[in-house]
């Protein structure tokens, strides 16, 4: 890893998310070496992901390179890896870019999405960059198909959207759809009457943010309705076989 041999205690940390990031930032300068891998050589902002995925803000809006952050820390060194394994026994950590030895080690490498039975290969998922310009590009094509689409069932299908999950995520997405169908597309596509577009919120609890206070579930269903997004509540999505 091309990583001097440390005369202060090596923490490595894996994963340079918020947690990871923030452990690096109160340990730079500090008598520790600090070991920093991650997958990605960036910091995503995973709350505004949704505005990638709808255009609402460009990629470099929400990630940043790790390695800037430490430019005035010399005990903290930064490297794109991939952990594979660890051996908790002799304290060494296998990754992509070869095995390192740790005095202390700390995992904060996130969580993973939940399907919850779905079939994942059909659906869009929303927790990296490149993931949410997927889905960007996606959404940009359905308006493009529908702008030569022969006829209004065809141009209806390609501007029918669903959002599976009133959790924050999917309420600022369908809310985000919700927006560009209302102020930006009818600007973009003069051709198309967006009185066609549909956005779907499905949700399988009986409100939509049902973590958060009542207030706010009432709150936020109000403005989705009120900007044409329709919400179906107690309704679990299930994958059809192919
Ligand atoms: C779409 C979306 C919207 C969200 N909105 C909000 C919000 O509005 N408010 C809020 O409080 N929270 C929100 N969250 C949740 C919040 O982003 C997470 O709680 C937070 O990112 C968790 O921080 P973390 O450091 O544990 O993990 P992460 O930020 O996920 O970081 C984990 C890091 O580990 C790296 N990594 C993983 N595995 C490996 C490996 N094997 N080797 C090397 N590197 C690895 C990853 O590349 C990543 O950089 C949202 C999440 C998503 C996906």
């Amino acid at each position: 890893m091309n990583i001097p041999h440390p005369t202060d205690p090596r923490i490595v940390i894996v994963g340079g998310g918020f947690a990871g990031l923030e452990l690096a930032k109160s340990l730079a300068n500090k008598p520790f070496q600090v070991i920093l891998l991650d997958k990605n050589n960036h910091f995503t902002f995973q709350p505004l992901l949704y505005q990638v995925a709808t255009g609402g803000l460009e990629p470099n809006s929400i990630a940043y390179p790790l390695r800037r952050k430490f430019r005035n820390a010399k005990n903290v060194h930064v490297r794109l890896a991939e952990v594979h394994e660890m051996n908790p026994h002799l304290n060494i950590l296998s990754t992509s870019i070869g095995d390192i030895q740790y005095d202390y080690l700390v995992i904060a490498t996130g969580s993973q999405p939940n399907f919850f039975g779905l079939d994942k290969t059909r659906l869009l998922p929303l927790k990296s960059v490149p993931q949410a310009l997927q889905m960007r590009n996606h959404v940009m094509r359905q308006f493009e198909k529908a702008a030569v689409a022969k006829n209004e069932a065809e141009r209806s299908a390609y501007t029918n959207f669903v959002v599976v999950g009133a959790g924050p995520t999917g309420v600022e997405l369908a809310g985000a759809l919700g927006e560009m169908k209302r102020y930006v597309l009818p600007k973009d596509y003069p051709e198309l009457d967006f009185s066609i577009m549909n956005i779907h919120l499905i949700e399988g609890l009986d409100s939509v943010l049902s973590a958060m206070s009542g207030k706010s579930s009432v709150d936020a269903k109000k403005a989705l309705e009120s900007l044409g997004v329709e919400i179906h509540l107690n309704i679990m999505m299930v994958s059809r076989s192919k």
